[in-house]
């Protein structure tokens, strides 16, 4: 599943904003937008999440998603912090947009070739970018936040100065972006990902392709202007916008191909792979593996055949040495870097003396790309991966077959089976 190779000799140079934009990218700054957040995942999340007040003010939503798509919190948290100020029927709004992040995941664990797919028509829309001069120029300017569009613009560079947009304003860009601009739906979601904090190749590539009406097939979002005016409080009201929004056509997904199996702790020297998939190993349960030594290693650079922006890697970069801190404190072994290679990991497991790399599980994306092409080298030198999967995870994904309602049916059960809930509890 290597990703292509870079198409587009002229990329466009990752823009550099101002560095007081961007929070911290520690476990502490999560745990404390939890703890302010928490309050306010009740009813108060319910009636006023979907207004996009402007980057100055974020108060009606958590902007957890850097660290949760970091697990520097992790969902099980979110959730439990939640679920232990509210009752579920208060929170249920709140605890369904988490667990969305989950359904994404699970979802296209199942179906990888919908992820190739997009690869490919990213790679094609690039080259068409390189020979077609009028669309490279309107490309330039829906990524610059130049094509006169209000609103629009604003969310283009409010993206780039801060790695974030709300919710609602990803929909109305991606709608504008496909249905107005008409530009190819794959270049959008690439520019989100180069771009966005919590960049996530599940949650991005199926939002974008919901957008399109790919994703719930025939169903598509259309930005109204009335409805920009009211969820941003009349900040934006934006003319021109298309009327209709006619669904893409693509081929339908494959149906779902089950969850690949994670893998069991066994007793075996290790050394604990961090990636950005997974930052808190303290919650790993290692069962028997002796950790000698942890290895930080990601595949940020990897989201996009162009650069990813210079806060995403910031952003990685900090978070995967805040893990590595945390981590190497709780265990008492020391903490190296490493690139995530079949070489440097193998290189570096041989040096350690060990006979496993364990990691938390990485779904579909750069990181599990990178740890498969790992594998064989790895496996000659002696070496396992033991990937280790969430509970949550585990029990989850198999759920995430069909689309969001079918899988928000077993919420109350799966907060159950994860203590989170008494059983029996109704959302
Ligand atoms: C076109 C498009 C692209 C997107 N790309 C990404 C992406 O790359 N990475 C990403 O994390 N989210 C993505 N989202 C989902 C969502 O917009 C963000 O997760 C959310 O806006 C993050 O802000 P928050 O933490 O303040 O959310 P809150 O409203 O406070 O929600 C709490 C948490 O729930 C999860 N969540 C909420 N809504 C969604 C959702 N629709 N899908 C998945 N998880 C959700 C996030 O972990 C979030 O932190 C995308 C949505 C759209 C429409």
């Amino acid at each position: 599943m290597p990703r292509p190779e870079s198409v587009f000799e002229t990329a466009p140079a990752p823009r550099v904003p101002h560095a007081s934009t961007h929070a911290p990218p520690t476990r502490e700054e999560g745990l404390a937008r939890l703890a302010r957040f928490v309050p306010l995942a009740g009813s108060a999340y319910a009636a006023s999440r979907n207004e996009d007040r402007g980057p100055q003010n974020r108060d009606n939503v958590s902007t957890l998603s850097p660290y949760i798509r970091h697990r520097l919190v992790s969902e099980r948290e979110v959730l439990a912090a939640t679920l232990a100020a509210h009752s579920l029927e208060d929170a249920e709004k709140f605890v369904q947009e988490v667990l969305w992040r989950t359904y994404w995941k699970g979802w296209l664990e199942q179906r990888p070739a919908v992820r190739n797919r997009y690869d490919a028509r990213l790679a094609q829309d690039m080259r068409a970018l390189e020979a077609d001069l009028s669309l490279r120029r309107r490309f330039e300017e829906a990524v610059e936040g130049r094509t006169g569009i209000e609103g629009y613009d604003d969310w283009a560079r409010e993206l780039v100065e801060t790695g974030y947009l709300h919710n609602h304003a990803r929909m109305w860009f991606s709608s504008i972006w496909i249905f107005t601009l008409r530009l190819p739906w794959a270049l959008g979601a690439d520019f989100f990902h180069r771009h966005l904090l919590d960049g996530d190749p599940a949650s991005n590539t199926l939002s974008w392709r919901w957008t399109a009406g790919l994703q719930t097939q025939g169903k598509t979002y259309l930005a109204r202007r009335d409805n920009i005016s009211r969820y941003t409080l009349g900040r934006f009201s934006p003319d021109g916008l298309s009327g209709s929004a006619e669904p893409l056509v693509d081929a339908p997904p494959p149906p779902a191909a089950g969850i690949p199996a994670a893998d069991a702790p066994r007793a075996v020297d290790a050394a604990l792979l961090l990636t950005e998939e997974d930052l808190t190993p303290e919650q790993w349960h290692l069962g028997a593996i002796r950790p000698k030594a942890i290895l930080l290693a990601h595949a940020a650079a990897s989201r996009s055949p162009w650069p990813s922006s210079v806060p995403v890697l910031a952003f990685t970069e900090g978070a995967l040495g805040d893990a590595g801190r945390r981590a190497s404190a709780h265990l008492g072994v020391p903490a190296e870097r490493v690139a995530l290679t079949p070489q440097a990991l193998t290189d570096a497991a041989r040096r350690l003396g060990v006979g496993a790399l364990v990691t938390g599980y990485a779904p579909v994306g750069p990181a599990a790309d990178a740890l498969h092409r790992a594998r064989p080298s790895l496996a000659d030198a002696g070496v396992v991966l033991l990937r280790l999967r969430r509970s949550l995870d585990e029990r989850a994904w198999p759920y995430a077959t069909r689309g969001f309602f079918a899988f928000r049916k077993a919420i109350p059960d799966l907060l159950a089976a994860e203590g989170l809930v008494a059983p029996g509890t109704a959302a």
